[in-house]
């Protein structure tokens, strides 16, 4: 069981709490880049939340030194300062812009996600949980640097494509499909290169593990709908990071309970980790704003029931959460 805090969750200094908790923690998280994209740690790259740094900094060490599993939290694409600028935000075809999220085809967010990591990894930390690292739905992303690389893969003008054209043709739409993946695998990659890099600079023990937040959405399709909707392949993720961590029914608040056909649908639909596990990944279940004993044996219930056994969770939402549930399961 992880727990992944924000310094605000915690009203005493990290020494503190550290120093009582430590003996019941094996991992312990905290969110180092949020959903606003500022970091908690003193960085080149992003925007710094400066009232933290101190409660970061004391925070790891005392991880590090206690033999604690050091994990921070990263929100990638869901990056509300980059996002400012709206030539990066990402937009449906009738150009309804995502104030908070950035488009997944952008190399130059790569590169600053990829700088980020490399400064995460100069702490002695043991894993980063990427958030918001796929595409919103299928219907996205029409900015003009996606329009203008898609549109002649099938033969149309970049102004004129739109979703309704994709969708009237079965081989067009599959190509989208691949295109948006391709993307977010690339901007993975980019990701993996720096955890590696960084691994070399530090020597590290272990090597820094990324984990990839999926979506598992019965809206969406749970796994099998993930690489359509959100551009995210779980064979690929287990070539590049090899970690991911399932966000279950991120926009429900409730979980199937067990015994109903909607459970054994959700169960059948995590079939895919006996796979990944045997290729040497590692699958974790991860919920949002888990406060109660009873939502935690639920999960724990589950992971039993897969082969998972390993429970992430938060106590809040994220900040952004409605936005991010209106852009997710709005009506289009
Ligand atoms: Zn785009």
């Amino acid at each position: 069981m992880l727990i992944m805090f924000k310094p605000e969750d915690i009203e005493v200094s990290a020494k503190d709490f550290i120093s009582t908790y430590a003996s019941y923690m094996e991992d312990v998280g905290i969110v180092g880049k949020g959903p606003d994209g500022y970091v908690i740690f003193p960085s080149k790259t992003a925007p710094v939340k400066e009232n933290h740094t101190e409660f970061f900094a004391e925070w790891v060490q005392l991880n590090d030194a206690l033999g604690i599993h050091g994990v921070v939290g990263m929100d990638f694409y869901t990056d509300g300062w980059f996002a400012r600028d709206p030539k990066y935000q990402t937009m449906d075809d009738k150009g309804v812009k995502m104030e908070h999220q950035i488009c997944p085809n952008r190399k130059e967010f790569w590169q600053y996600g990829a700088e980020i990591v490399k400064e995460i990894g100069a702490y002695p930390i043991n894993e980063i949980l990427l958030f918001g690292t796929g595409y919103i739905r299928d219907h996205f992303c029409f900015c003009e640097r996606c329009r203008t690389e898609f549109a002649p893969i099938v033969d149309q003008e970049p102004a004129r494509l739109s979703y309704a054209y994709l969708l009237e043709n079965e081989d067009y739409h599959e190509k989208w499909h691949q295109f948006r993946s391709d993307k977010v695998h690339e901007g993975l990659q980019y990701l993996q290169d720096a955890a590696s890099e960084s691994d070399e600079a530090t020597g590290r023990e272990h090597p820094l593990k990324l984990s990839v937040e999926v979506l598992l959405d019965p809206e969406t399709g749970l796994s099998e709908g993930a690489r359509n909707e959100y551009g995210i392949d779980y064979s690929r993720i287990g070539e590049i990071t090899k970690n991911v961590l399932i966000n279950l029914f991120p926009w429900s608040p409730d979980l199937p309970s067990k015994g109903s056909s909607e459970y054994s649908e959700l169960v059948e639909s995590l079939y895919f980790v006996n796979e990944f596990t045997r290729r040497g990944g590692r699958a974790s279940l991860f919920r949002w704003g888990v406060t109660a004993i009873e939502q935690l044996q639920e999960l724990k219930a589950l992971g039993k029931d897969v082969g998972i056994d390993r429970i992430v969770s938060t106590f809040h939402y994220p900040s952004d959460y409605s936005r991010r549930r209106e852009s997710a399961i709005g009506n289009y």
